[in-house]
């Protein structure tokens, strides 16, 4: 059998949602939202399945929705995509994902990751055969230097496997700080896999760059979306893969032999959800923003330490100036257990040399559900 494996410890997002459940706490752990996600999406896709959109639709994706993605990109970001040759539709940004990871890397390849990082990446490279050079990121700023990056790039570093927006910190990477790494993966011939998957959950006016629009980038990266979020139905295992036609025949081999396909009445209806007028992307943004507003607002009377999120559905707090004698597994343990609230500690997203202080905490919820969530958690100080 699979060590790696068979070793590996249930995720924490699942373990989190069990002990939320099973002591009835407020569940601000894994990262959901309450509201059901836009009706007319939901009714196309209804629709779809009543009149007959059941079958295997073309491996690559339904050609609608590879055109909605090309188009949705270059109104939103920019990009000049060409849908047949250059968009993959898949079930999900974790099977892109997975076979970004299983398409192009060798066992012995070398894996730039960034930590905290989310929790599917390091057992996937390492499944893939890859190596994991792990550049650390540490609260409260989180920010890519040039010398972290020359500590973790060698000569045999193959692949770059970078998130942003920045699951679980919250983080939008400057363009500084992207055009540094666009040069280190030029250097040595890399190529950036971009998990992109928070791109239109971005807050305070940000705007998203994606690793395409880097210099140099475009023949050398993939960039991955996820419908899940951008609709805020994360059970919609919907994802993009975009990336020039050299790489994309490779990843479509991975794909051909992971899923195959992706169920067509969903692809339905994200075609027509991409399509939706700006103003309801905007609506959605400034909605969470103020969710988000909410919580931290909250918490901070309530004495937390709130660092800055400027993107995805979470914050973070940090205990450590609070000197509670407790890390930050053991705060969540208590948190879920005593009072009634779950939350992710924030050294699960490391593989060495944890941060153990700080907590995150998932705002894509209702005013009630915060208010009650706030309410159990008292001061703690
Ligand atoms: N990457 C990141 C950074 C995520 O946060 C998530 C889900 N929260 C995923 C990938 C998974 O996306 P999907 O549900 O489309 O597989
Ligand atoms: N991406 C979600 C989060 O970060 C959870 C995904 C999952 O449950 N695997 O909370």
């Amino acid at each position: 059998m699979n060590t790696l494996f068979a070793n590996l410890p249930t995720t924490v997002f699942e373990t989190m949602s069990r002990l939320a459940r099973e002591h009835q706490a407020v569940n601000l752990g894994q990262g959901f939202p309450d509201d059901p996600g836009p009706l007319d999406v939901r009714e196309k896709a209804a629709q779809a399945v009543v009149h007959g959109w059941n079958q295997y639709p073309p491996m690559m994706g339904l050609p609608e929705l590879r055109h909605a993605v090309a188009d949705h990109y270059r109104h939103w970001q920019g990009l000049d995509l060409d849908a047949e040759a250059e968009v993959m539709i898949t079930s999900g940004a974790t099977e892109a994902l997975a076979g970004a990871l299983l398409a192009l890397i060798e066992p012995g390849d070398e894996v730039v990751l960034f930590q905290p990082l989310y929790d599917a990446y390091l057992p996937l490279v390492q499944r893939a055969g890859g190596v994991a050079r792990l550049v650390r990121l540490a609260p409260p700023y989180w920010e890519l230097t040039e010398e972290a990056l020359s500590a973790a790039f060698t000569p045999k570093t193959r692949l770059v496997l970078f998130n942003n927006p920045h699951n679980p910190t919250g983080r939008v990477f400057s363009r500084g700080e992207l055009e540094l790494l666009a040069a280190f993966c030029r250097r040595s011939d890399a190529v950036l896999v971009s998990d992109e998957v928070w791109e239109h959950v971005i807050f305070d006016g940000h705007i998203h760059q994606s690793c395409l629009s880097l210099p140099g980038l475009r023949e050398r990266s993939v960039k991955i979306g996820s419908a899940g979020k951008i609709f805020g139905m994360t059970g919609w295992k919907v994802g993009f893969v975009c990336a020039a036609p050299g790489l994309m025949k490779v990843l479509s081999k991975a794909h051909q032999f992971l899923t195959f396909t992706t169920p067509p009445a969903l692809q339905h209806a994200v075609a027509y959800g991409l399509g939706k007028p700006r103003d309801w992307f905007l609506d959605t943004r400034a909605e969470l923003q103020r969710s988000r507003d909410r919580l931290a607002l909250g918490l901070s009377q309530a004495g937390f330490p709130v660092l800055p999120s400027s993107a995805t559905y979470f914050l973070n707090v940090d205990l450590a100036p609070l000197a509670l004698n407790i890390d930050d597994a053991a705060f969540c343990q208590q948190m879920v257990t005593q009072r009634g609230v779950a939350a992710i500690p924030v050294s699960a997203f490391y593989a060495q040399e944890a941060v153990r202080s700080v907590v995150r905490f998932c705002f894509a919820k209702t005013d009630a559900t915060l208010d009650l969530a706030l309410a159990r958690l008292g001061d703690v100080r």
